[in-house]
């Protein structure tokens, strides 16, 4: 059966959709099937994989909204088993239109049950909010992945986020789990980048990943070219780091 991940951390800029994107186009690219689900308005995921937002008709917005099935929604990305549930500028508005809806933290929760023997994982990439999109990813998940970038400041704001986790696990969801923490854009020429690491680990302790993903300009550049990294250069850093995290969440099982 399906395992459901959501990536979050209501901070922007950490690395949620760059972990998304990659961990879901190695976990495909490892023979497992993935829906990945973009759920930022932003809709950052979705031009990450080369799709422009302007010209789809329908996207995650109609699932939660609507009751639109997700199999008639999910377009086939570059990569065999890894399918897409974009998003557009329309998805801005569910924020607020989801307030008037009846279960409304439980939309994406019921829309998933319906394909829950299509793929071996799904993942959510979540907004940099803890709104009823994140508050509907976490309701559907069954374990949250946290990017946490090497920088000063990095553990501000997680004490928020796990108390809406354990508040989403009291409430709505109680399979919830902390799936794993990932350091991201990790630079080791910098004093600053170890002591993050070990602030992280001191926190999270046997929940921090083994990767560490460095900070790597082919993983910058890749969303431009509308691929992931393991198309855009094969044999970057960037391309071996989320096949080892990949390796690490199947590992996990
Ligand atoms: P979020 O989804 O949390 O807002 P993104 O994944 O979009 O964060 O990353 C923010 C910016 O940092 C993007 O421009 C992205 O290309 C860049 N970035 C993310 N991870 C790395 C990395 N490991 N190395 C270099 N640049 C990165
Ligand atoms: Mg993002």
């Amino acid at each position: 059966m399906v395992k459901v991940i959501a990536i979050a951390n209501q901070k922007g800029g950490v690395g949620k959709t760059t972990t998304s994107v990659n961990l879901s186009a190695c976990l495909a690219e490892l023979g497992k099937k993935v829906l990945l689900i973009d759920i930022d308005p932003q809709g950052n995921a979705t031009s990450g994989f080369g799709f422009n937002k302007s010209e789809l008709k329908r996207c995650t917005y109609d699932a939660l909204v609507n009751d639109v099935p997700i199999p008639s929604m999910e377009i086939q990305t570059q990569i065999d088993n890894l399918k897409l549930l974009p998003a557009t500028i329309q998805l801005a508005g569910a924020e607020i239109e989801l307030v008037a809806i009846m279960s409304r933290e439980t939309k994406l929760k019921r829309a998933l049950d319906r394909i829950k023997y299509d793929y071996d994982y799904v993942i959510i990439d979540c907004p940099p909010s803890l709104g009823l999109l994140t508050i509907n990813s976490l309701t559907a998940a069954n374990s949250v992945l946290v990017p946490i970038q090497c920088e000063f400041y990095a553990l501000e704001g997680l004490s928020q986020l796990m108390k809406t986790v354990s508040l989403v696990q009291k409430n709505l969801n109680p399979i919830l789990t902390l799936e794993g923490v990932v350091l991201t854009m990790f630079d080791a020429r910098t004093n600053l980048s170890i002591q993050v690491v070990d602030e992280v680990k001191n926190h999270f302790r046997q929940k921090v990943y083994q990767t560490i993903i460095p900070r790597n300009v082919r993983l910058s550049e890749a969303p431009s070219h509308g691929q992931p990294v393991i198309k855009y250069d094969p044999k970057s850093k960037g391309a071996e780091v989320y096949f080892d995290l990949a390796r690490e969440v199947i590992g996990d099982e």
